[in-house]
């Protein structure tokens, strides 16, 4: 496994309008590195507490992802210097991004994380609930609700993982049309990210096929 040769494969492989997160979450600050090293500075981690370590540790100019689910009381933590939250799930947690972004002197970007797979397991907003968030976090001034996330179902069937994506590029459009101006559409892993990126995404989270299997 060759992180820095797995980083230029993909990169050659996708449009160069498509943004590579690389999700470094379990794997060692020494294993991030050798993708900085490729020239990779965009990374994504699930849990705060890891993320705020890298941070710490690895060089300033790389921007941190929260690609993972959040807890309102977790948010201060990294308020400070998160370049982008995946995972907004309800307004409640946008209320406390505004809040820590305000007390930090920034406005955080941040993404809607969409339910869109068949199975019940994932977290996620209904399109009628994204919709009231929108309307509602005009008022809040210290986030900045970019686009949409989404994770397709966990299944081999092609055409099922294509049709959640594409329920999602339909939703991120229909805002666009309303003259909400979102420019990121997050969608994509290792196992799919073809298909996302020919459904419309603009920015890919991929894991295992840089960084090798996780062993949690
Ligand atoms: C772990 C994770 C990824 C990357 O998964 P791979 O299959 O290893 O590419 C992408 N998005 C989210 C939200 C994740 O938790």
């Amino acid at each position: 496994m060759n992180i820095a040769e797995n980083i230029s494969r993909i990169i050659k492989e996708i449009p160069p309008s498509v943004q590579l997160v690389a999700v470094s979450k379990t794997k060692s600050n020494e294993e991030v590195m050798q993708a900085y090293d490729a020239g990779q500075r965009i990374f994504g981690e699930n849990k705060i507490q890891d993320m705020n370590l890298k941070h710490e540790e690895l060089p300033k100019d790389i921007q941190w992802h929260m690609i993972g689910h959040v807890q309102s009381n977790k948010v201060k933590y990294m308020a400070p210097y998160v370049s982008l939250i995946h995972g907004v799930d309800s307004l409640k947690l946008l209320k406390e991004i505004n809040k820590q972004a305000n007390k930090n002197n920034r406005v955080i970007p941040c993404l809607l994380q969409i339910h869109i797979a068949e199975e019940d397991s994932k977290f996620g907003l209904s399109t009628e609930e994204s919709q009231e968030i929108i309307k509602l976090s005009k008022d809040l001034r210290s986030v900045k609700i970019k686009g949409l996330m989404g994770m397709a179902s966990f299944t081999k069937k092609e055409n099922q993982v294509a049709k959640e994506f594409l329920g999602l590029k339909s939703l991120y459009d229909k805002f666009i049309q309303q003259n909400i101006p979102l420019e990121i559409l997050s969608m994509g892993m290792s196992g799919d990210y073809p298909i996302a990126i020919q459904k419309g995404s603009n920015m890919i989270r991929v894991g295992s096929q840089i960084f090798g299997t996780r062993n949690y």
